[in-house]
């Protein structure tokens, strides 16, 4: 894809590490922490910290994320963590973050992630408060793209939100967090933790779902980008769900109408009504204002 030039030396490293007997290749030694100069942290999640890293050999830069077996069997995630290594691993797309490669040592697994220079698009917004109509619009048109490449993989993300979008060099949009995607279709009810505000009604509801759930999230954050707020927040949890379930959307008057068009096409209560990727990618708001 797009970006496979740049990382071809750190690429080659992972996967020869990855499948050391590879006919015509030669045998490598499976990765090791030994292998990176560690630099500084670029955050914590539950499970661990995530480190500036750099591979001895290549020089490439990574984002290392360290993880401690102990606290993974602690919470009776390895499965979830399983899902999403094997799930991220496998995609390839210019706004998807990349998983190289992983290694483990007696206390810790490590995930060697594609770096994302401008971190989270949530501590943009808490910097900013809004997006203006060009960011967001670009940011929308990348994120139907990548989405529609999951799909194609019969791949779900469930849970876009600020908090899981990386931002690239150029400000680019990097889905991260594959923790809660699954392989369609899925029964499973919601374990909740973190946010309501991005809960499509048929997860509330506990009813079968599929990848029309992901249309759902980025109407929320669409309109979250614009306005500073995503359109159901409420005092309480149990009001929250109720004006999902409503799907009572206000629109603030300054809100540009184009917006308002593509947000309430995506913000349906029926999945089947929801506007597809590949309408997203050519709708007239969109069309109009992004830079991608
Ligand atoms: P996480 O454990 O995935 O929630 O990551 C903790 C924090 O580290 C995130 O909130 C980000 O600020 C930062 N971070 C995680 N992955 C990366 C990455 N690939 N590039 C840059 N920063 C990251």
């Amino acid at each position: 894809e797009t970006d496979a030039s740049a990382s071809a030396p750190l690429l080659q490293t992972c996967l020869q590490a990855a499948h050391p007997e590879q006919p015509g290749q030669p045998a490598r030694r499976p990765l090791a922490i030994q292998d990176f100069d560690i630099g500084c942290p670029l955050g914590k999640g539950k499970f661990g910290s995530v480190y500036l890293a750099r591979l001895k050999e290549s020089r490439f830069i990574v984002a290392l994320k360290v993880l401690f077996k102990s606290q993974i069997e602690k919470e009776g995630v390895e499965h979830q963590l399983r899902r999403e290594v094997e799930i991220q691993a496998h995609l390839h797309h210019p706004n998807i973050l990349r998983l190289y490669n992983y290694f483990h040592d007696t206390r810790r697994v490590y995930l060697i992630l594609e770096y994302a220079p401008r971190g989270e698009l949530y501590k943009e917004l808490l910097r900013s408060h809004t997006l203006d109509e060009k960011r967001t619009a670009t940011i929308m048109e990348e994120l139907a793209d990548a989405l529609a490449y999951c799909h194609a993989k019969k791949v779900i993300h469930r849970d876009i939100k600020p908090e899981n979008l990386l931002l690239g060099f150029r400000g680019e949009v990097k889905i991260a967090d594959f923790g809660w995607s699954v392989h369609t279709p899925s029964l499973r009810r919601k374990t909740m933790c973190g946010t309501l505000d991005y809960l499509p009604p048929e997860m509330i509801e506990g009813r079968t779902y599929d990848e029309k759930v992901d249309l759902w999230c980025i109407g929320v954050l669409c309109y979250e980008l614009l306005v500073g707020s995503p359109p159901f927040e409420s005092a309480s949890h149990s009001e929250t769900y109720r004006r999902i379930l409503k799907v009572d959307v206000r629109f603030p008057p300054a809100m540009p109408v184009g917006a308002q068009d593509l947000i309430s096409r995506l913000l349906r209560f029926q999945p089947g009504e929801r506007l597809p990727l590949s309408q997203i990618l050519v709708h007239p708001w969109v069309k109009a204002h992004s830079r991608r």
